[in-house]
């Protein structure tokens, strides 16, 4: 029998209900396939930065690199340690280590699930650039706390970063509808992004079954609103690809649905799964998180383990539950009922 290797990182807040739930899931699916997952939990998040001044230990991205995949919750817990120390310390380090430079964000209604738009039948699969550009943590402060106080943060895009994740999204858009959009902002930001269109287009050639489409973020984001049904693969920028996300995750019901792979598509190191929300400081506790995202993730992350098959049966089950009016609105169901039926389904 298969057995994967699991880390786990649950975080904070409802980022370890989730993963709690995703687990469970996984277990069921684990057990219904034939294979066997492994896990070894880690406490890292905020308690453990309040504890020990450190997100994660030292050498904790090397005692990541031994497993299969990493699963994570969410991190973060604003009233007690600032986001960017708390993102700066985990979450972005492993992306970066690891070179999980495409993260593939999936949006679209699952059944019984009513989204805030008229559009329903749109399937979207957005390809964020991961490890570079807005994110790179290029940049310093001058003078600080004084009158003439400067601040810079200096956006780094390279040819073989933006390269590999425009490859990427062709060869995920040749696999589905053939549609591919670049969201750049060239026409205001003249080096990066127009620098990200030439790229763009250099590859159009290798991929002439790709009809490609070039959207600046502001329309993007409108189109998102008025016509998603028009998209198929969107690929963006690590800042456009992070806004334009919660954007899909809002059409898409809400951020209790949005799911999220951080991949390193050469298998070197682990990739990494997680829900797009963060840690709902608003709901920790109460037991009424959606854990559907997380669990999606999960499925995502057996689809890149090589089981494809239960991969398939975890979002068979979750459509299953939310057709059955089960998790469908806020509020609606507790966490553990949420799970249960999901299990319930995948068992059946
Ligand atoms: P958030 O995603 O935690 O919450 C935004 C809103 O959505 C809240 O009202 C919350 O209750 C709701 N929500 C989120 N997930 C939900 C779910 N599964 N079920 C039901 N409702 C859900 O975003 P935020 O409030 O901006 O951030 C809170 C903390 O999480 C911050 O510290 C932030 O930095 C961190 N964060 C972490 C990640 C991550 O670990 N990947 C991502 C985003 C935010």
């Amino acid at each position: 029998m298969t057995t994967y290797k699991l880390a786990l990182i649950p975080g904070d807040g409802i980022g370890v209900d989730v993963t709690d739930a995703a687990m469970k899931v996984m277990a069921a699916a684990a057990s219904r396939f034939g294979f066997a997952l492994e896990s070894e939990s880690f406490p890292w998040s905020c308690a453990y930065y309040l504890e020990h001044g450190t997100m994660m230990p030292e050498g904790g991205i090397e005692t990541l690199r031994g497993f299969d995949a990493i699963y994570l919750g969410a991190v973060g817990w604003p009233a007690t340690v600032p986001d960017s120390v708390s993102l700066h310390g985990l979450l972005l380090p492993i992306r970066k280590a690891f070179n999980q430079y495409a993260n593939i964000r999936p949006h679209r209604l699952l059944p019984g699930v009513e989204g805030p738009l008229k559009a329903e039948g749109f399937d979207i699969l957005c390809i964020r650039e991961n490890t570079e550009g807005e994110y790179s943590g290029a940049g310093g402060r001058l003078h600080e706390g004084k009158d003439n106080e400067v601040a810079v943060e200096t956006s780094v895009f390279t040819r073989a970063g933006v390269e590999r994740i425009l490859r990427f999204g062709f060869e995920q858009a040749r696999a589905r509808r053939g549609h591919l959009t670049s969201v750049t902002k060239s026409n205001a930001q003249k080096y990066s992004m127009v620098f990200w269109d030439e790229v763009t287009r250099e590859l159009a050639a290798e991929y002439p079954d790709v009809t490609v489409s070039h959207m600046h973020i502001d329309a993007m984001a409108a189109k998102m609103v008025m016509a998603p049904q028009d998209l198929d693969v969107v690929v963006a920028s690590n800042l456009f690809g992070d806004i334009l996300t919660d954007l899909g995750a809002a059409i898409q019901g809400g951020l209790g649905f949005a799911a999220s792979a951080n991949i390193n598509p050469d298998r070197s190191a682990p990739s990494m799964f997680e829900p797009v929300h963060g840690s709902a400081p608003d709901i920790a506790g109460q037991n009424i998180a959606n854990p559907i995202a997380a669990i999606w993730s999960g499925a995502q992350m057996l689809e890149h383990l090589g089981e494809a098959e239960a991969s398939t049966a975890v979002l068979a089950a979750i459509e299953a539950a939310t057709a059955k009016g089960i998790g469908i609105r806020p509020g609606l169901n507790t966490t553990q009922e949420i799970t249960a039926a999901v299990i319930a389904a995948l068992e059946a």
